[in-house]
């Protein structure tokens, strides 16, 4: 079997991070119970590695976080997750005097500033994400004048009181569906000024995913169902080679071994979340399949 893999694969810097910092807690406070709010990364196996290592993650709707927080026990180590949390968050620890580490991504934390930085400055804000995800609810807790444009559902253009907001992007966006959204606010707010906050990380992946081999039979995408830029790294594969099937699996146990006597080249690409060894033994199993 022919197989070519989207470069770069493996892990994003955020996601690096927001491991290394795990694991320097657990190694500072051996002892000490610690929680990790939401999913530390959007990969299964990693939150099974967290687990094996007594890191506790907190799988409950995001809209609980601050009951959580209002009632968990004070000798706690809680760990904010690499795509933000709401400020009400930081005020409730505050309060209860716990022992909180941010984990929240530079490039996260960059468009929250972008944000806020317009607010002071009295301007409205138009947030392209998705609702429900932690990163786009932190954004839109920055303020009252932050107005989600949920990328799945019509805007509601005639809740703005100006006619120039900033629009900023939740990080891990299809470059594609960005697209389209801008052009959407651009016929509607002609002086809306555009921001473009996909991280470079997603950006190359998602190119990357673009520029496979048209002639692939199938392309294999690598990562959790919950990780919202694997998502879209599926989403674009099919939009970009829509003679190919697309497969987002988890693991190689997900891979249909049934229909690979069809192909003869495939592509290969993973999530920012997905470790390097899962997509790796699917290259190597895929390479070897005859
Ligand atoms: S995908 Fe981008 S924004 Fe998200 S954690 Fe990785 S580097 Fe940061």
């Amino acid at each position: 079997m022919q197989v070519f893999v989207a470069n770069p694969h493996g892990y994003c810097e955020g996601v690096v991070h927001a491991i290394a910092l795990a694991e320097q807690v657990r190694r500072e406070y051996p002892n000490t119970p610690i929680d990790v709010l939401g999913m530390l990364v959007h990969n299964e196996k990693v939150i099974q590695q967290l687990k094996e290592n007594q890191i506790t993650t907190i799988k409950i709707p995001i809209s609980h976080y601050a009951d959580f927080l209002s009632n968990v026990d004070a000798s706690h180590i809680i760990i904010f997750t690499a795509h933000g949390h709401d400020r009400k968050l930081d005020q409730i620890a505050t309060q209860r005097k716990l022992h909180t580490i941010d984990a929240t991504c530079n490039k996260v934390y960059d468009s929250f500033l972008l944000i806020e930085n317009a607010l002071n400055a009295g301007r409205e804000v138009i947030y392209l994400g998705k609702k429900g995800h932690p990163e786009a609810e932190a954004a839109l807790s920055r303020g009252k004048d932050v107005y989600l444009y949920d990328v799945d559902q019509d805007f509601n253009y005639q809740q703005l009181k100006t006619n120039n907001p900033l629009v900023i992007s939740q990080t891990t966006l299809s470059i594609l569906e960005l697209k389209g959204c801008h052009l959407d606010i651009l016929a509607m707010l002609p002086n809306a000024e555009i921001g473009n906050e996909v991280c470079s990380a997603t950006r190359l992946r998602q190119t990357a995913v673009q520029q496979l081999p048209s002639f692939v039979d199938a392309i294999y995408i690598i990562g959790s169902t919950q990780s919202s830029n694997t998502t879209k790294l599926a989403q674009i594969a099919k939009i970009s080679h829509p003679q190919a099937k697309v497969r987002h699996i988890a693991e190689l146990s997900e891979l249909d071994q049934s229909e690979l006597n069809q192909f003869s080249a495939v592509g290969v690409a993973s999530g920012a979340s997905t470790p390097l060894f899962i997509t790796n033994e699917i290259i190597e199993f895929l390479k070897h399949y005859q």
